[in-house]
């Protein structure tokens, strides 16, 4: 599926750039040149308000060639880069009829409002421009439908500036869209269908581009308002111009009474046509209720989910008990502290701390003694760690300091302080408090290439020395005693 990507229009820096971007610019310039005289076929051979019966239907065309190219090209490349040579070409060709110049600087931009129309609905739902499946064919024609109706308001300035009268006009109107509609259906769909996919290999060669436009609600609500409109503009000026033709074919009878007849078999038209009209205001109205509606809630999961992201992942990286972080958290924010220190050749220091005969605790105090001590340890230390440093549970009954930029001496000190916090902890057994020791591993480095397991290990040679020293101790190492 190939989805309409529009290039920004910046031909100017394109240029500049040089490279493919001023070649696929000078490209562009180059089917300009050719797209905007073509115009002029249209009035020499005098392709307008063709007469041509389709599946029956009686119907009066206009072939208009800008507009065979600049339908593909507006899908293909964006909508500046077609609305203009389709502007220069309907300017060019009106300068050459008795339209005055005021006029003509407007009725140019039917042809651009046609390819807003068309661009729009593409931006809003992502259908395959190279009409590969039956509903993206479907979807062109009903695009390239309200496109031919959006762009055919310029029949009202041509035939107001040209003082045409109201029946010529219907059918100026009426030549205008159904012959814009149906060349694009005739000829656009199979250049679509064949080159699509090249032509857009071949644009994304010489201007490599990727971003494609997320749909969004205010482009559809624009799209809604429009089609509703359109639809029944349209169908407003469809009864005129079968009220036209009756009047047309009956002002040859002498029966009045017989003309009056008919107009009274139309009229009973009247109903479902307003009904039918309400119905598409009603659609547009809901539409547009609806999409706020989703909106209002899909913003409103939206937000709940954050919050709940947001909770579990601070639930996913603190640890339950002591509610200080957790190992894996740890190893999730190490790489960065360890990328930012090798930075500015900093040192760094990772102490191990380590509840001495805790097991004992457990047995004598209860289990929940022991969970009291491990959250009142925590929260003390908590207390002392300063920005910059993280303190997490290692597990069990076991404690990891790291802190950047701390030298060994500061290292030693703080290590010492955490020992001295263990005996100043709150407990609802006083005597508890009284017991506890920890030993703590120190290890201070500069060399940032090891591995933070590497570190780790150091600290944990260090914490086992403090143990078999006696516990209640702080052992330091460092590189130097390698
Ligand atoms: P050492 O001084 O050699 O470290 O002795 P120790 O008893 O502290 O070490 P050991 O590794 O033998 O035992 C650790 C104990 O910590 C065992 C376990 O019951 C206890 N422990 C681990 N996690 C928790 C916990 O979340 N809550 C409680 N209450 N106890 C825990
Ligand atoms: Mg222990
Ligand atoms: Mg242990």
């Amino acid at each position: 599926m190939i989805r309409f990507n529009p290039i920004p229009f910046k031909p100017f820096e394109y240029l500049k750039a040089g490279g493919t971007k001023r070649l696929f610019v000078v490209l562009w310039l180059l089917l300009c040149l050719l797209v905007v005289p073509s115009g002029m076929l249209t009035r020499i051979y005098e392709l307008t308000g063709i007469p041509i019966s389709l599946f029956g239907l009686e119907f009066h065309m206009t072939v208009y060639f800008p507009m065979l190219i600049c339908v593909p090209m507006c899908l293909i490349l964006g909508y500046y880069w077609a609305a203009i040579p389709a502007y220069l070409s309907t300017f060019f060709v009106a300068l050459l009829g008795d339209m005055p110049l005021y006029w003509i600087v407007v009725f140019a931009l039917a042809n651009p409002i046609g390819l807003a129309m068309l661009v729009l609905m593409y931006r809003v739902i992502p259908a395959d421009i190279s009409l590969r499946s039956l509903p993206s064919f479907t979807f062109f024609i009903m695009a390239s439908f309200l496109s031919a109706l959006a762009g055919s308001i310029g029949s009202f300035i041509w035939t107001y500036s040209n003082q045409v009268g109201l029946h010529d006009f219907i059918l100026v109107w009426q030549g205008w869209w159904v012959g814009g509609f149906v060349q694009t259906l005739l000829f656009c769909s199979p250049i679509l269908y064949f080159f699509a996919g090249k032509l857009l290999q071949q644009r994304q060669r010489l201007v490599p581009y990727k971003h494609i436009k997320a749909e969004n609600w205010r482009s559809l609500k624009i799209l809604i308002t429009l089609i509703t409109l359109i639809l029944i503009l349209f169908t407003w000026l469809a009864l005129k111009v079968s009220m036209l033709n009756i009047k047309d074919l009956t002002s040859g009878l002498t029966d009045s009474n017989i003309q009056e007849q008919i107009f009274e078999a139309i009229q009973v038209l009247d109903v479902p046509i307003v009904i039918y009209v309400c119905i598409l205001a009603f659609i547009g109205y809901f539409s547009f209720y609806f999409i706020d509606f989703w909106t209002m809630r899909l913003a409103q999961v939206n937000q709940s989910l954050q919050k709940k992201n947001e909770k579990l992942y601070q639930l996913s990286i603190k640890d339950h008990l002591t509610k200080i972080y957790n190992r894996s958290y740890l190893y999730e924010v190490m790489n960065e502290i360890i990328q930012s220190l090798q930075a500015d050749n900093g040192s760094l220091a990772v102490l191990l701390i380590d509840l001495d005969h805790f097991k004992r605790v457990n047995d004598k105090y209860g289990h929940q003694a022991g969970d009291q001590v491990l959250q009142q340890f925590s929260e003390s230390v908590q207390k002392q760690v300063q920005s910059g440093q993280v303190f997490a549970r290692f597990g069990g009954e076991e404690f990891i300091l790291v802190a950047p930029r701390l030298d060994s001496t500061s290292a030693l000190k703080f290590a010492v302080g955490i020992n001295e916090t263990i005996k100043k902890i709150n407990t609802d057994n006083p005597k508890l408090a009284q017991n506890l020791t920890t030993s703590t591993g120190v290890y201070v480095t500069k060399d940032l290439s090891q591995s933070f397991d590497h570190m780790v290990g150091h600290a944990d040679k260090a914490l086992y020395q403090a143990k078999r020293n006696g516990r209640d101790q702080v052992v330091l190492v460092t590189d130097t005693d390698q």
